[in-house]
């Protein structure tokens, strides 16, 4: 790094620990534009990014799909409000609609909004059956290892610790189901329960995929009950997995979808996904937002959409996502502090042995210009842009190796120092 950037961070660094309230460490880097799968710094010097903006960037960067819809639907219309009619989100909703597998749509801002939005719906759907006269209850069964979002209801169902706590009391009525086991799922549901919340593949929670086996039981408790199954499809939904969503591998269909992450190409969309039923209890004035849905998100969504169907990502995601964790297993063989790969598509994970290491390997794998993060302290999470391909997968994967062995000869160095002194 040249002495100027450095300093030009360091000036920014200190301004923001100043301005503003401290929620982020992040990384000391400077990105000022991107292009395809690679971010470029203020040097002009290349990284490449398997992260995409937390699972946002899935057509990559400077997608000229997506400037053309942001140029042209800028020039015309960026915001209405939900009190008037624009084209977009019909459009939109029709794309989602026949994808989905389900009825209705629900545009909110973020990915957390959508999901407040479905708690809320499960609860008003509840109430409407108890007024119909069914015994059911108010009460939401969560997984382990869950997360959902920051606002009140989704850390309410977000299962660490860390982001609840501090915060309490949270939304009342929660409780927790071990991740994946399905005689404890049968044990806590009743007819208290008015929704079972699941991720189709855990993504905070360490890249973990839901078994079609839990997926299935908790699609015919709650089909016999009347309770609604809500399925977050935030970081896992619209192609990552190979499929469009993540319980599309699962044999069920849910009553609720939450989809937001790529849904705008970095614009910020949420959607809310459900069947007829599930939005039957929904009337004008009952739930709504000033942003969601607006014309310049909505012209975006659907170019994005567009250019998955046409380019094909759906499949090159399978492809290149099979390969890379072809190419993770193969290097577990030689490393066993690599624990286990996991994953789906281009939503794939490295568990290691340590935190420590885990936190050390994404470090240095910045120092040679490839971006990735950990979760769940041991997980290294790859979440690149759709459009990476076999060759880039190559170039990481060679990386992580010279990672680990440098790792191990360092280890083995500090053991044989240890030794001399000792
Ligand atoms: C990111 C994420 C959310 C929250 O989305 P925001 O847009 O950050 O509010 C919710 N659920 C899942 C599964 C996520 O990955």
């Amino acid at each position: 790094m040249s002495v100027e950037t450095q300093s030009k961070l360091e000036e920014l660094s200190a301004a923001e620990a100043r301005l503003l309230v401290p929620t982020y460490e992040r990384n000391a880097v400077l990105f000022e534009r991107g292009e395809g799968v690679h971010l470029i710094d203020e040097q002009g010097e290349r990284y490449l990014d398997l992260l995409s903006g937390i699972g946002v960037n899935a057509l990559g960067y400077a997608h000229p799909a997506i400037e053309r819809a942001i140029v042209e639907q800028s020039r015309k219309l960026i915001h209405t409000s939900n009190l008037y009619f624009h084209r977009g989100q019909a459009e939109l909703a029709m794309r989602l609609v026949e994808r989905t597998g389900l009825d209705r749509v629900f545009f909110a801002n973020t990915g957390t909004e959508a999901w407040e939005g479905a708690l809320k719906f499960a609860r008003a759907h509840a109430g409407l059956l108890r007024s119909e006269g069914k015994e059911i209850g108010t009460k939401f069964l969560a997984m382990e290892q869950s997360f959902h979002g920051r606002t009140f209801g989704s850390v309410a169902t977000t299962h660490k610790k860390k982001y609840r706590e501090p915060f309490e009391p949270v939304m009342p009525g929660v409780e927790f189901v071990r991740f994946n086991d399905v005689e404890d799922l049968r044990a806590k549901f009743s007819s208290d329960v008015c929704a079972v919340l699941v991720e189709s593949i855990q993504g905070e929670g360490g890249i973990r995929p839901l078994s079609a086996e839990f997926a299935q039981a908790a699609r015919e408790l709650t089909r016999t009950s009347g309770a609604l199954l809500v399925v977050d499809e935030i970081q896992a939904g619209l192609g990552r997995t190979g499929k469009w969503f993540g319980y599309q591998h699962l044999g069920i269909l849910p009553d609720v979808t939450t989809i937001a992450k790529p849904l705008a190409g970095g614009i910020p969309l949420g959607a809310i996904v459900c069947t007829n039923e599930a939005a039957r209890a929904i009337h004008p004035g009952m739930h709504g937002t000033t942003f969601g849905g607006g014309p310049l998100a909505c012209a975006v969504a659907i170019a994005v959409i567009d250019t998955m169907e046409r380019e094909g990502l759906l499949a090159h995601a399978a492809e290149v996502g099979g390969y890379f964790q072809d190419r993770l297993r193969a290097l577990q063989k030689r490393h066993p502090a690599i624990v286990e790969v996991r994953g789906m598509g281009l939503m794939v994970a490295a568990e290691l042995e340590s935190a420590a290491l885990a936190k050390q390997v994404v470090k240095r794998m910045l120092e040679r210009r490839i971006l990735i993060n950990c979760t769940s302290e041991t997980v290294l999470r790859f979440l690149p842009p759709l459009v990476l391909t076999k060759a880039h997968v190559n170039e990481a994967v060679a990386a992580l190796d010279g990672i680990l062995s440098e790792a191990v000869a360092e280890d083995a160095a500090q053991t044989a120092g240890g030794t001399k002194n000792g």
